[in-house]
C-alpha cells in the first residue's frame, strides 16, 4: 500500500507547504482507535519503509495515544534542514529525524508520513466495521463494489475487477480487498449496501 501512499502524499515533489504539519498531529485528536484500528496501526507501521525500524514501537504508542510525540513545539532549523539534505522550505518538527527513516526524510512531505498512517488504519477500520454492522444474516443480499476515481487516482487493482458487482457483506469480503488494495491514502473502492428485494 506504501506506493501509493507515497504518490498522493506528494513524495518526490518538492515544495510542500505549513499545512503539512497539521498532518502529522491528525493523530493526536480524543477518538480512541478500536481493536480493529490499532492491529491495522500496528500492520502499518511495521510494514512502512518511511519509519525508522527502531522508532516503530515508539510511533505505534503515538498514534495509540498512549504517548505524544509532537507536544513540543520545536522545529529544525534553516541550517539543520540544508545539513541533512531536506527541502528548506517545509516546516520539520525536530522529533522526525529519529523516527523516519532516510526515505522517509526524503519524501516530499515527511511531515504528513504518521498522519497519513493514521488516516489508512482509520478508513481500513471504517470499511471494516461498516461490512460487520450489516453482515447480520437476511439484512442485506450482499454489498456492491463502486469504483470512485473523485481523487484523481486510479483505482486499485480489486475496485477496478470488482466495480459493478455485488460481494457477499461478511468479513472475508474486507479481508479480500485488504490484501489487495493499494490505493491511498484510503481505498477508492466503497461498499453499497444491496437490499433483497433490489
Ligand atoms: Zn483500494
Amino acid at each position: 500500500m506504501f506506493g501509493k501512499i507515497a504518490k498522493a502524499l506528494g513524495f518526490g515533489q518538492q515544495g510542500a507547504s505549513d499545512k503539512d504539519q497539521n498532518v502529522t498531529s491528525a493523530s493526536t485528536d480524543a477518538v480512541q482507535p478500536s481493536a480493529y484500528e490499532e492491529r491495522q496501526i500496528i500492520e502499518l507501521v511495521n510494514s512502512s519503509p518511511y519509519i525508522r525500524p527502531d522508532a516503530r514501537a515508539q510511533v505505534i504508542d503515538h498514534l495509540m495515544r498512549r504517548i505524544r510525540l509532537f507536544d513540543e513545539d520545536a522545529f529544525l532549523t534553516l541550517e539543520q534542514k540544508r545539513e541533512m539534505g531536506l527541502n528548506t522550505r517545509q516546516k520539520i518538527h525536530s522529533a522526525l529525524p529519529k523516527l523516519l527513516s532516510e526515505e522517509g526524510m526524503k519524501c516530499g512531505r515527511p511531515s504528513g508520513v504518521i498522519g497519513y498512517i493514521a488516516l489508512a488504519a482509520r478508513m481500513n477500520a471504517s470499511k471494516h466495521d461498516s461490512i460487520i454492522k450489516i453482515s447480520q444474516p437476511g439484512l442485506v443480499a450482499g454489498v456492491k463494489i463502486v469504483a470512485c476515481d473523485c481523487t484523481g487516482e486510479t483505482p486499485c487493482a480489486w475496485a477496478q475487477r470488482n466495480a459493478g458487482k455485488v460481494l457477499p457483506a461478511t468479513e472475508e469480503t474486507e479481508a479480500q480487498r485488504l490484501r489487495e488494495c493499494d490505493c491511498s491514502p484510503y481505498c477508492m473502492g466503497y461498499y453499497e449496501p444491496v437490499f433483497p428485494e433490489d
